[in-house]
């Protein structure tokens, strides 16, 4: 008989429950490194929202689903219908991938660390340095859990007045006060305040960009008014990929300082999930090479 596809009675289902979908990367990301491992499996992309959410999870668990990533907007509804969950999604409440094994559901956050692990492959450790961090919502969060769970000295969050300044606050109180274990000293400030946004950047080895200034509808526009603020040996990240070259990005670079967009990070989180399904790392840079 001839052979329909890569796909037989054996393969095993990952999905992805968001909404809306139509734009992820993550199955063109996940499927081309099934196949590039020779793995049974196959990536898919479901329209879930909040509503059909619990209905969703016991779906996936009666069928035997390996395990699936969760976006907007089930990230924070998720966490009612798990039965564990992971350090990285405990202290960031919120959960970006689940595994099943034997029918229990184990919540785990792969954002924060892939941000961690995409430093690292530049060559960066975050141990002892401090880092002024800009947003509190589903970027900046785990990035601040994980980076000072990666031994960060200080950290300073600077966040608008709107609705995710709250999280800011618990971001800081969960540092200084859950996470004790860590020594990372946390600070809190308004994001209007540009003069002690200057200072605390100042005295930091990093300046990471957490919100989606850069991004549409907010492209061109960077959450650092002037450029004075950075310098040759400061390290500057930013969460948007899209561009590639962000404001923030181009600022970095006219003055000589390192820039990583969102790209890497990006990657990263889906890598730690691939590994946390299949027990085996992503060819990460044949993904790069082939999807960007
Ligand atoms: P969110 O809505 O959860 O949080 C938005 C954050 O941006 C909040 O802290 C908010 O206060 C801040 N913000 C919004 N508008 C602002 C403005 N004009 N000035 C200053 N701060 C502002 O969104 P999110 O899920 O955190 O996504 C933020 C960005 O991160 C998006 O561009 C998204 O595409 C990107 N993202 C990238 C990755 C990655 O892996 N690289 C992962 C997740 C999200």
């Amino acid at each position: 008989m001839k052979n329909a596809g890569r796909i037989d009675g054996r393969t095993q289902l990952i999905g992805l429950l968001a909404t809306p979908i139509g734009h992820s990367l993550s199955p063109a990301m996940h499927n081309l490194a099934f196949e590039k491992l020779g793995l049974n499996n196959v990536y898919m992309a479901f329209e879930v929202g909040n509503e059909q959410l619990e209905e969703v999870v016991r779906g996936m668990r009666a069928l035997n689903i390996r395990g699936y990533n969760v976006s907007m907007p089930n990230k924070t509804a998720i966490l009612q219908y798990l039965d564990e969950l992971d350090d990285s999604a405990k202290f960031t409440g919120a959960v970006n991938t689940v595994v099943n094994t034997d029918g229990k559901l184990k919540g785990y956050s792969t954002d924060g660390s892939g941000y961690v692990r995409n430093l690292r492959e530049h060559g960066i450790d975050l141990k002892g340095k401090k880092m002024t961090l800009v947003g509190s919502g589903g970027a900046a969060t785990p990035i601040a859990i994980e980076a000072a769970q990666a031994g960060l000295a200080e950290i300073s969050i600077f966040a608008r007045n709107d609705q995710f300044f709250a999280r800011a606050e618990e971001n800081v109180r969960i540092i200084n006060e859950d996470m004790k274990h860590t020594q990372v000293k946390a600070n809190i400030y308004p994001l209007e305040n540009q003069e002690q946004l200057r200072e605390e950047i100042r005295t930091s080895h990093i300046l990471a960009n957490g919100t989606g200034v850069g991004m549409k509808p907010l492209e061109g526009k960077s959450v650092i008014e002037d450029v004075s603020m950075l310098r040759s040996d400061l390290i500057v990240t930013d969460v948007v990929y899209s561009p590639a070259k962000s404001k923030l990005m181009e600022q970095a670079e006219t003055v000589g300082a390192t820039a990583i967009n969102g790209l890497g990070m990006m990657l990263w989180q889906g890598a730690l999930a691939f590994e946390l399904w299949t027990g085996q790392e992503m060819p990460v840079a044949y993904i790069k090479e082939q999807l960007f």
